[in-house]
Formats: C-alpha cells, sequence, structure tokens
C-alpha cells in the first residue's frame, strides 16, 4: 500500500481476509445504495428496520449457531449496549483486566459493578464468583485479546460460568473470520458453538464492512430490542454496510481456504520473529506483538521499522498497561510468506539498531506487566 507517497508493507489492519476491498463486497454495497439509499433514515424501532437488516441478522445467527442476532452501530455500540443491558443494579460484571476498552465502558455504563480479574487468571475469577454469593453474575471475555493476541480460555470460562450460574459474553471482534472452522470465531474453535450465552461481533475487522451484531436467545435478544439504548437510540445501520457485509459472510463460506491462509501467514510471521529474537510468546493468532515496554521506545522502533518499509503501530498506554508498550502487528491473508519474512527482518534490525530485541528484554517487560 501507499503511505503519503511510499510504497510500505501493511502489518496494522484488522481487514484480515481482504474482504473490505473485494469486488463482490464493493459491488454488493454499491447495489445496497442503488436499491436502498446511502442511508436507514431512522433508527429500528422507527422506520429503520430493512428486509436487508433482517436476512442479515438471519444469517449471522446461523453462522453463529445462536437462535436470533441483532445488529448494532458498531462493535463499541454493541458491547456497551449490550453489558450495560444485560447487567442491572444489584448484579456483578466480571472482567478480564486486559478487555477492549469498549467492555470496559459497558462496565461503566451498566448499573451493577464490576470485578477486574487478572488476565485469563480462572482462580481469581473463581475466587470472585464465590464471593458474589447469589447475586446476578454476568462474565465478560475478549474470545481473541486485541493487543495480544491469546486466546480466552473458554472451556474453563464455560465450566465456571455454568457451576456459578453466571452468564458468559464473549467478544468475537478478532476471531471471526480468524479461528475456528469456516472462520466461525473462538467459541467455535474451541468446541463451544451453542454454549456461550452472548456473543458479540463486528463487522468492521475480518468481514470488511461497519457495524456489529450480538448472537443470543430469542429471549436475550428480545431483552436487547427493549432496553438496550445504543441499539433503540440510534440510527439504523446503513444499507450499503449491511449489504457488504451480507456479501462478505457468503464469500467466507465459499472460501474457507482463505482463513486457512491468515493462519498459515500468522504462523510464519510468530516464527520469523522468533527467528529474530521477538515476538510475543502467548499470540496464538494473527495479532503478534513485539512488547517493547517504554513508550517511548515503542515509538522508535515504529518509526524505525516504517523507515525499512513496514508500517505497523506502536500501541501505549492506555491502550495497554503502563509498562507494556509494543509494536502491535496484524496479519492478512494477502500477505506473501516472503513479504512476511522480510518484514520480521527489518523489524529484527529496527530492534537491533535500538537496543532492544533480546528475549531478556521482552521477559522484563512481561513480567512488569503482569505487576502493573
Ligand atoms: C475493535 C474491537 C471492538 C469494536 O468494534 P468496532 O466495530 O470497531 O466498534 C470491540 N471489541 C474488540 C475486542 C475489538 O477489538
Amino acid at each position: 500500500m501507499l503511505l503519503d507517497g511510499a510504497e510500505v508493507l501493511l502489518l496494522c489492519s484488522n481487514n484480515y481476509l481482504g474482504l473490505a476491498d473485494h469486488p463482490r463486497v464493493r459491488q454488493a454495497a454499491g447495489e445496497a445504495a442503488e436499491r436502498l439509499g446511502a442511508g436507514a433514515g431512522a433508527s429500528r424501532l422507527i422506520s429503520g428496520t430493512m428486509a436487508l437488516h433482517r436476512k442479515l441478522e438471519g444469517r449471522l445467527a446461523e453462522f453463529e449457531g445462536a437462535e436470533a442476532s441483532l445488529l448494532f452501530g458498531s462493535g463499541y455500540l454493541a458491547n456497551l449496549g449490550t453489558i450495560s443491558a444485560l447487567a442491572g443494579s444489584g448484579g456483578i460484571v466480571f472482567s478480564d483486566e486486559l478487555n477492549h476498552a469498549s467492555i470496559v465502558d459497558g462496565c461503566r455504563l451498566a448499573r451493577a459493578d464490576t470485578f477486574v480479574y487478572r488476565h485469563c487468571d480462572i482462580d481469581h475469577l473463581a475466587h470472585g464468583l464465590e464471593q458474589a454469593g447469589d447475586r446476578a453474575k454476568l462474565i465478560v471475555t475478549d474470545g481473541v485479546f486485541s493487543m495480544d493476541g491469546d486466546v480466552a480460555p473458554l472451556v474453563e470460562l464455560v465450566e465456571l460460568a455454568r457451576r456459578h450460574d453466571a452468564m458468559l459474553v464473549v467478544d468475537e471482534a478478532h476471531g471471526t473470520g480468524a479461528l475456528g472452522p469456516g472462520g466461525r470465531g473462538a467459541v467455535a474453535a474451541a468446541g463451544l458453538s451453542g454454549e456461550v450465552d452472548v456473543i458479540v461481533g463486528t463487522l468492521g475487522k475480518a468481514l470488511g464492512s461497519y457495524g456489529a451484531y450480538v448472537c443470543s436467545s430469542r429471549e436475550v435478544v428480545e431483552l436487547l430490542v427493549n432496553t438496550s439504548r445504543p441499539f433503540i437510540y440510534s440510527t439504523a445501520p446503513p444499507p450499503p454496510s449491511v449489504g457488504a457485509a451480507l456479501a462478505a459472510l457468503s464469500l467466507l463460506a465459499a472460501r474457507p481456504g482463505l482463513v486457512e491462509q491468515l493462519r498459515r501467514n500468522a504462523a510464519t510471521l510468530r516464527e520469523e520473529l522468533h527467528a529474530q529474537g521477538l515476538g510475543s510468546s502467548s499470540s496464538r493468532t494473527q495479532i503478534v506483538p513485539v512488547i517493547v515496554g517504554d513508550a517511548r521506545r515503542a515509538t522508535a522502533l515504529c518509526e524505525r521499522t516504517l523507515e525499512g518499509g513496514v508500517f505497523a503501530q506502536a500501541i501505549r498506554p492506555p491502550t495497554v498497561p503502563v509498562g507494556s508498550s509494543r509494536l502491535r502487528l496484524t496479519v492478512m491473508a494477502s500477505h506473501r510468506a516472503d513479504e512476511l519474512r522480510a518484514a520480521a527482518r527489518v523489524i529484527g534490525g529496527a530492534a537491533r539498531d535500538l537496543g532492544l530485541g533480546d528475549r531478556g528484554d521482552q521477559a522484563a517487560a512481561t513480567t512488569f506487566r503482569r505487576a502493573a
């Protein structure tokens, strides 16, 4: 791609499967605009609901193996609207400390209390659940963690949720299109389809469009329709986005090879970074962080890397905990293996130039992060 006129390798897009610019997806967006307009004109409960919205909701429910599904304006709004609607006063939301900002804000908006458990720490969560007694409980987690690329311990979470009569919400923003059979996500990859109470997903990442969805039982979806304020008080998703997402879902079903290619590419980048003495050992996915620690050093690594023709973003606090600044790399299915290997060498060279990049450095950063 071109960045300010210079050719660079894009390693920080969530358009994992290249569907955002696939000809069929573009065409579907155009056709929806021609046929139905650029905007929906009103919120869903006024006059904004079109057959196209219902069709996408049906497809998404089928895709996730759920009874029902509901569209939201974005993943951010879906998390805000789901957590605040499902966690009322008197209840407790149990949230992983590295959950996405939209989940954190959903907890803030909910009338329930919040218990933040240590990252993927099942014992800490179990302890919190025990303390909660018979209060209403909701556990919420990223399926794939957006800044680390690791996967939540979903089997244990499902088991704990059952044992403590808690509702479980999994955010598949980075799992959809990337993990599991047919790109059905982290929950499907763990063999748990149909076992998680609520799935939140975005249309804005692997599905190449904009908007988001919640999949759950009919009862929960009905509750959201009637009480979720970001759903009720916001304009329905625009037809071009809905049409594009429908086309992307069809392509995903028709081309499971894309998901395979993404997986292979992610493995290639992780291996090649490891060979350079870099790359977080916890990543299992297409999100691969190179933990640096200090924010200024992360920015310096980003700039050096860009000089070498590789575009990846430095991520700093408050997006990640203090002391865990990083270069966050995201792989796409369209990358070639040789491009990824060359990129890893560029990053490795830049890290060495800056005196980073031995494993000791990274281990220190990781320890610091856990302590923070
Ligand atoms: C990106 C992201 C969101 C927000 O989705 P948008 O559709 O971009 O608003 C929510 N959760 C996680 C884990 C994300 O990474």
